[in-house]
C-alpha cells in the first residue's frame, strides 16, 4: 500500500505527541524508582522530602514515629550483608504488615525507617507493637536473630513542633535519647531538645577547652590499710563559662565520639606528670591515668606515654593505665595485644570497674592485668550484707589467685572500710578517705606540712587517714 505524502505529514503531530508521551512517561517512572528503596521497595527520604517538604507538599502528619535498627551494623559485620538486606526486607515487611492502613512508612537511611501517622493515631502504642513484632526475625535457612530496635516518637502540636521537618527532627532526637538511655521508646519533649542542645554547646565547648587547656585535674589517692597512700588516680574536671562544672561521665563520651579524647588524653598525660613532678621522688607515689579505649584503638598512645616521659624525665613504672572493661568488649583482642606491649615497656595496667561489666572474667582471662578495681557498685547492697561480703571475698580470693593485686573503689563509710579490712583488702579508695582534688590540696597527705590548711576539707580528710593510719 502507498501511503501519500499528504497524509504523512499529517501524522507527524500524532507520532511526535506518542513520543513526547512515552518520554514522560518513562521519566515519572524512574523518578519514582528515584524515590524508592530498591531493597524494601519501600519510598526513601527523598520521597518524604517531596511530599512534606515541598511548597505544595501535604500537611503535616499527626505523628511520626523514628524508628532505628541499632544492631543491623553488628548483623553485617558477623554474617555478611546478605543476611544484614534479608533481615531488612523481612522486618519493613513486618513493619508494613503491623502499621494501621493510613500510616505511610518510609526506609529513611540503612537502618532506619520513618513511619508518618494520620488520623486519630496512637504512635506510643504503634511503637510497642512494631518493636514487638520486630524482636525475632528468621531470615530464610538461617538461625532467627535478635533485633535491638529503637522508636523516637513526635506529636504534631505537642510542645513546639507544627511542620513535617520538625517532627522528623524531634522524632530522630526522642530517638537518640532512647538508645543512649536504653529504653525502647521515647517520646520527644522539651526537656529533650534542650538535653540535645546542651550536648551540641559542650562538643563546641569542648573542642575551644581542648585548644586553650583550660582542664584542671584532681587527684584522689589509694590507700592501704594502715591509711598510706599507696597511689594517686588523676581525674580531669572541667568548668567550662557559663556552664559550671561538668562531669567527665557526661563530656568523656562526647570527647570519645568527636575524636578529640586523643589530643584531650595527650594533654592529660602531660599535665599529670608535669604536676606530680613537683613532690619529690621518694614520697612520689605512682599515678593511675584513666585511659579511654578510644586512645588505645587510636595508635597514638604508646608514642604519647614515650613523649611524655622523655619530656619529664620520668619512669613507665610510675604509671598505672586504667582501662574500663565494659569498654573494650569490641575490640578485645586488639586491646590486649597493645595493652600487652606496654606492659613491657614497664606501664602497669589497672582494670577499671570491674564486676560491672557482662563478661569480667573473659577480660581476666585475656587482659594483661597487673590491678583489679571492684567497682563501686558491689559496697551499696546494704540488704544483703552476707552475700555482698561473699562475693567481696571471691574478689579477694580472685585476686590472690592471680597474683593481682585488688583495689576496692568507693568506699565511703567506715564501715564499708572495716568490712573490706576484715574480709583481707588491702586497697582502698573512696570518699571516706578523700574526695578526689588539687595535688595541692593532698600535701599535707605525704609530708605532713601544713602547706594546704586554709582548705577545710583537706584538713578534715588529713584527720581521718591519721585515723586509720594506726
Ligand atoms: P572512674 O575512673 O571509675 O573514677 C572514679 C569515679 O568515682 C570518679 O568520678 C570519682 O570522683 C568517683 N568516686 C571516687 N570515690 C567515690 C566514692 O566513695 N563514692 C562515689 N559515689 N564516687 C566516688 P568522676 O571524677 O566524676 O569520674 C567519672 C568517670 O569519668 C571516671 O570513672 C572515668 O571513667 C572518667 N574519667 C575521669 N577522668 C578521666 C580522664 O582523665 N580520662 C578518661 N579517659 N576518663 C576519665
Ligand atoms: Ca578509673
Ligand atoms: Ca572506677
Amino acid at each position: 500500500m502507498v501511503v501519500a505524502p499528504e497524509a504523512l505529514v499529517s501524522l507527524v503531530p500524532l507520532i511526535l505527541a506518542g513520543f513526547l508521551f512515552l518520554l514522560w512517561r518513562r521519566s515519572i517512572c524512574s523518578s519514582a524508582q528515584v524515590y524508592r528503596d530498591s531493597l524494601t521497595g519501600l519510598p526513601g527520604r527523598p520521597a518524604f522530602d517531596r511530599t512534606y517538604l515541598h511548597p505544595s507538599g501535604k500537611t503535616a502528619p499527626e505523628a511520626i514515629i523514628f524508628l532505628s535498627i541499632d544492631n543491623l551494623r553488628r548483623v553485617n559485620e558477623l554474617f555478611g550483608y546478605r543476611r544484614g538486606d534479608e533481615v531488612l526486607k523481612q522486618a519493613s515487611h513486618r513493619i508494613g504488615v503491623a502499621l494501621p492502613p493510613r500510616t505511610e512508612l518510609y526506609r529513611f537511611s540503612g537502618e532506619t525507617f520513618v513511619f508518618a501517622c494520620f488520623g486519630d493515631c496512637d504512635p506510643p502504642a504503634m511503637a510497642e507493637t512494631v518493636l514487638k513484632d520486630l524482636r525475632e526475625i528468621s531470615p530464610e535457612g538461617a538461625t532467627p536473630l535478635t533485633l535491638l530496635c529503637t522508636a523516637g516518637i513526635a506529636m504534631k502540636g505537642r510542645e513546639d513542633l507544627t511542620d513535617a521537618a520538625d517532627l522528623v527532627r524531634g522524632a530522630a532526637a526522642a530517638n537518640a535519647a532512647a538508645r543512649e538511655q536504653g529504653n525502647p521508646h521515647m517520646l520527644y519533649s522539651r526537656s529533650l531538645r534542650e538535653e540535645a542542645f546542651r550536648k551540641v554547646r559542650i562538643a563546641r565547648l569542648l573542642s575551644e577547652s581542648v585548644e586553650d587547656d583550660s582542664f584542671t585535674m584532681h587527684y584522689q589517692p589509694i590507700h592501704d590499710s594502715e591509711g598510706n597512700i599507696t597511689a594517686l588516680e588523676a581525674l580531669l574536671r572541667w568548668s567550662p563559662p557559663g556552664l559550671g562544672p561538668v562531669s567527665p561521665d557526661e563530656f568523656i563520651p562526647l570527647a570519645e565520639s568527636s575524636g578529640l579524647i586523643i589530643p584531650l588524653g595527650e594533654k592529660i598525660i602531660h599535665r599529670v606528670l608535669e604536676e606530680t613532678s613537683f613532690l619529690p621522688p621518694e614520697i612520689r607515689p605512682p599515678v593511675h591515668i584513666n585511659i579511654s579505649p578510644v586512645q588505645l584503638e587510636s595508635g597514638h598512645l604508646q608514642d604519647q606515654l614515650d613523649e611524655a616521659l622523655l619530656w619529664s624525665g620520668r619512669s613507665s613504672s610510675e604509671i598505672i593505665l586504667e582501662v574500663t572493661e565494659s569498654h573494650l568488649i569490641h575490640r578485645l583482642s586488639a586491646c590486649s595485644a597493645l595493652l600487652q606491649e606496654l606492659q613491657g615497656r614497664g606501664y602497669r595496667i589497672a582494670l577499671d570497674d570491674f564486676g560491672a561489666g557482662f563478661s569480667s572474667l573473659q577480660y581476666l582471662h585475656q587482659l594483661p592485668v597487673d590491678i583489679l578495681k571492684i567497682d563501686r557498685s558491689f559496697l551499696r547492697y546494704r540488704q544483703a550484707p552476707e552475700r555482698t561480703a561473699r562475693i567481696l571475698s571471691a574478689f579477694r580470693d580472685l585476686g590472690e589467685g592471680l597474683n593481682i593485686s585488688v583495689v576496692a573503689e568507693g568506699v565511703e563509710s567506715e564501715e564499708q572500710f572495716h568490712l573490706l579490712r576484715t574480709i583481707g583488702f588491702c586497697r582502698f579508695q573512696g570518699y571516706f578517705f578523700s574526695k578526689p582534688q588539687p595535688l595541692r590540696a593532698l600535701l599535707p597527705f605525704f609530708t605532713g606540712s601544713s602547706l594546704c590548711h586554709e582548705e577545710e576539707s583537706g584538713e578534715h580528710r588529713q584527720d581521718r587517714a591519721k585515723i586509720h593510719c594506726t
